[in-house]
């Protein structure tokens, strides 16, 4: 008595069962879901407020040192609505003309302090 045995030798073939299945990738990403951040406003560069314009009309004795705060008012300027004092401001004839170092307009004065002592630069 013999028999055979009947099964078959299947071979292992990796690729057998491989060729039918979809690409295992992502969809496509349309767009940005996240919304774009808004810009801060830097503090750094924040201009300032406006100052006060001077309550009376400031006038310069001749020949005599001021105190003399001004205020650049140039819309470009770095220095737009920033206040600078400046200790030593010479009047010469009465007319006092402060220029923007940076833009080069003319700075509304907004106040003159008659220096008391006045200096001597003789
Ligand atoms: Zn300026």
């Amino acid at each position: 008595m013999s028999q055979e045995p009947e099964y078959e030798q299947i071979p292992a073939s990796p690729d057998a069962t491989e060729g039918e299945q979809p690409p295992n990738e992502p969809p496509p990403v349309e767009g940005d879901p996240l919304p774009e951040p808004q810009p801060e406003p830097d503090p750094e560069t924040e201009t300032p407020p406006p100052p006060d314009p001077p309550p009376t009309p400031i006038t310069f004795e001749p020949a005599t040192w001021y105190q003399v705060t001004s205020v650049c008012v140039t819309s470009t300027c770095v220095n737009l609505n920033t206040t600078t004092t400046e200790p030593e401001i010479y009047s010469n004839a009465g007319t006092v003309r402060m220029i923007c170092g940076l833009c080069g307009q003319l700075r509304p004065i907004l106040a003159a302090t008659k220096l008391n002592p006045q200096p001597n630069y003789d």
